[in-house]
């Protein structure tokens, strides 16, 4: 049985919005757009390792604190971006200007934050298994409600 060596780590696997299983299947249907249902369209389960993509009722509820953290992480980023290459004054606008920047920044990043929420978010709870070839997926099966499946 050959280990097989996953040709991305962890964060490229999980800002790529790949199966954390295997880190090889697209979590997503679609590329990105700003069509919000046809972008958030997930695979039902990871196209190369059969890991399901929503694990129990209601799996991805919890991801706006996700996209809440990181778009507060990247506010920060680019705020001390700002401080360094443009500079900030008491004296001046320049810190409003920052703010517009940074919410214009951050709006046009938003199709591409919510799934990286979901996708961060499936990876703290599903781990990356070198083996996926050979093993199975954990069976979700008991903890899914097929009538309830997306429709939260
Ligand atoms: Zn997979």
């Amino acid at each position: 049985m050959a280990e097989h060596k996953a040709d991305r780590g962890y964060f490229s696997s999980a800002l790529g919005c790949r199966c954390p299983r295997c880190r090889e299947g697209k979590l997503f249907r679609n590329p990105v757009t700003i069509r919000f249902k046809k972008n958030m369209q997930m695979n039902r389960e990871c196209p190369v390792c059969g890991q399901p993509t929503e694990i129990e009722v209601g799996f991805y509820y919890g991801t706006s604190y996700v996209s809440y953290a990181v778009s507060v992480a990247l506010s920060v980023s680019t705020l001390v971006a700002w401080w360094v290459i443009i500079g900030l004054s008491v004296d001046d606008n320049r810190f409003f200007y920052w703010l517009t920047f940074n919410a214009v920044f951050l709006i046009a990043l938003q199709p591409w934050l919510m799934r990286v929420s979901r996708s961060l978010w499936i990876s703290w709870f599903v781990s990356y298994d070198p083996d996926w070839e050979t093993n199975h997926p954990v069976d979700v099966s008991e903890r899914m409600n097929p009538d309830q499946a997306n429709n939260w």
